[in-house]
């Protein structure tokens, strides 16, 4: 005859087996009751007394293998991107001068580093090169007018992605003013046209609208 400790010990046994065996439904039902309210609230008084040592724990994590934390991070992100969105605009917003002194803390530490980032980047990159130096003349020369980068493509499509001076296709394509911003032309979209590198600098100063074929 069995006494109540042994049957005790026997169904935690039998509890922990099946268990084992049914991993998956084991994790769906721990998921499922991590959602009640009360399990939550439970959670949430945990984290909170136990913060540092948790913070800890997640930081070896870190050291102990940071491209798995890196990958999981990422699928995170991919998951819930609007939150995610949302959530660094507000801390954006509610830091942004902690964030600045740290920015240029780091950038006057890694002033070399930096420089070799942005270089490598501009040789692959000659077409953005291109157009963020107009963005910025137009800016400065006070250019009325603005479009959205999703409007600019939206137009290269328009024209099938090809330059209207050659009609070359499998080429960067860079903005071009049809009047020049030097020459009082806008930054907005009517005046903006597709052309790969070499016809827009070969259209430099002058007004030509290849649009009108
Ligand atoms: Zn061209």
């Amino acid at each position: 005859m069995k006494t109540e400790e042994e049957k005790r010990e026997a169904r935690l046994a039998y509890g922990k087996a099946w268990r084992a065996a049914n991993l998956e439904k084991t994790r769906a039902d721990d998921r499922a009751r991590s959602k009640e309210p009360r399990r939550k609230e439970q959670a949430r008084t945990h984290y909170a007394e136990n913060i540092e040592v948790i913070r800890e724990r997640d930081r070896q994590r870190y050291r102990a293998d940071p491209a798995k934390k890196k990958a999981a991070a990422s699928r995170y992100i991919e998951k819930h991107r609007k939150v995610v969105t949302e959530r660094s605009r507000a801390y954006y917003t509610k830091n942004i001068e902690t964030i600045r002194r740290k920015l240029k803390l780091y950038r006057r530490n890694n002033r070399d580093m930096i420089r070799r980032t942005v270089n490598e980047w501009r040789t692959n990159n000659p077409a953005k090169v291109v157009e963020y130096r107009q963005r910025r003349r137009a800016r400065h020369v006070g250019a009325s007018g603005s479009y959205r980068p999703s409007d600019w493509e939206a137009l290269c499509y328009c024209y099938d992605n090809m330059c209207l001076c050659c009609g070359a296709t499998h080429t960067p394509l860079t903005v071009d003013h049809i009047i020049p911003i030097s020459q009082g032309g806008t930054n907005d979209l009517d005046n903006l046209q597709p052309l790969c590198q070499s016809c827009n600098s070969a259209k430099g100063v002058n007004t030509i609208d290849y649009r009108k074929w």
